[in-house]
C-alpha cells in the first residue's frame, strides 16, 4: 500500500491505538489456514508477499518498545520499487517471523490485516473490506462470517482516532476505497463489506449501490471455497516446495 502525506499521526496517537486495539480478527488461527499453501509461514507474515509500510512515527514507536523490527531490505526488482515509491514520510519494515511474533508490538498493518477501512463516496466510513489482491491466499477473506465484532469496534475505533489525526490517511483510505468499486466495476463484480454494525453488505458494481446480504452470500474464493479444492491447492504447493 503506498502511503503520501503532509500532516502524520504522532508517535503518541499510535501508543494510543496500540493500547487498546489487541483484539483477534476472529478465534480460528488463521495463519494455520493459510501456511501450508505459503510454504508453512502464514501469508501475511512473509515480507514476500506483504512488505509492511509504516509512518515514521509509527517506526519510531515501535523501535522504543521492541527489536523485533528491523529495515526492510529489498533483494529484487519488484520489491525496490515497491519501496522507492514510497513516501518519504513512510518506511519498508520486516519483522523476526510469526515464531517470535510479539502480539503487542504488531503494526498497525499487522492488527489489521486482512482490512482496510471502506469509505463511501460520501466520505463515510462504513466499515471493512479487504485487500483484494489477497483473495486467493488469505483464509480469513473466504471467512468473514466469523469476524468478531470486538474487531470490528476497536479497528472503527482506531481508525477514527487516526483520522482525526492525520487527514492524510483518511485521503489514503478514500483513494483505496475509490480503486476497489473502479476495480470491481470492471470485473463487473460485487465486493463484500463488513459493517460497523457486523452486519454484512455489497457494493454494487458502476455505482448501483450497497445492499445488507445474508451470511451464507458472503462470498469464498478459490481454494478456499471447497475442502477438495484445498486439498489440491496444499498438494500443488507441497509439490511445488520438492521440485
Ligand atoms: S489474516 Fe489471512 S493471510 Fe494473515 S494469517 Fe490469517 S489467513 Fe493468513
Ligand atoms: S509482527 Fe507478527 S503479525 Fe506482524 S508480520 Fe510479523 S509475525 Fe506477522
Amino acid at each position: 500500500m503506498s502511503k503520501r502525506k503532509k500532516n502524520q499521526a504522532s508517535r503518541g496517537t499510535y501508543k494510543k491505538i496500540f493500547d487498546f486495539f489487541n483484539a483477534p480478527v476472529m478465534q480460528v488461527d488463521c495463519g494455520a489456514k493459510c501456511a501450508p499453501l505459503n510454504g508453512g509461514e502464514p501469508v501475511c507474515c512473509s515480507a514476500e508477499n506483504a512488505i509492511p509500510v509504516v509512518q515514521m512515527s509509527e517506526w519510531k514507536l515501535l523501535r522504543s518498545r521492541t527489536d523485533m523490527w528491523t529495515s526492510f531490505v529489498a533483494n529484487d526488482a519488484a520489491s525496490r520499487k515497491i519501496v522507492e515509491e514510497l513516501d518519504t514520510t513512510c518506511k519498508a519494515i520486516e519483522c523476526n517471523g510469526a515464531r517470535n511474533c510479539e502480539r503487542d508490538n504488531r503494526s498497525l498493518a499487522c492488527r489489521t490485516f486482512p482490512f482496510f477501512p471502506y469509505i463511501n463516496k460520501d466520505g463515510d466510513i462504513i466499515g471493512l473490506s479487504y485487500y483484494w489482491d489477497f483473495e486467493d491466499r488469505c483464509w480469513v477473506i473466504s471467512n468473514m462470517a466469523l469476524v468478531e465484532q470486538d474487531f470490528i469496534d476497536e479497528f472503527i475505533r482506531s481508525y477514527e482516532i487516526l483520522f482525526e489525526n492525520d487527514p492524510g490517511e483518511y485521503e489514503v483510505f478514500c483513494d483505496h476505497s475509490a480503486s476497489m468499486r473502479r476495480v470491481f466495476s470492471r470485473w463487473k463484480r460485487p465486493f463484500a463489506v463488513i459493517g460497523r454494525d457486523g452486519e454484512f453488505y455489497k457494493v454494487l458494481p458502476k455505482g448501483a449501490g450497497m445492499k445488507k446480504i445474508k451470511e451464507k452470500d458472503l462470498p469464498k474464493f478459490e481454494p478456499f471455497n471447497s475442502d477438495k479444492a484445498f486439498a489440491k491447492a496444499v498438494r500443488e504447493a507441497n509439490e511445488a516446495m520438492e521440485d
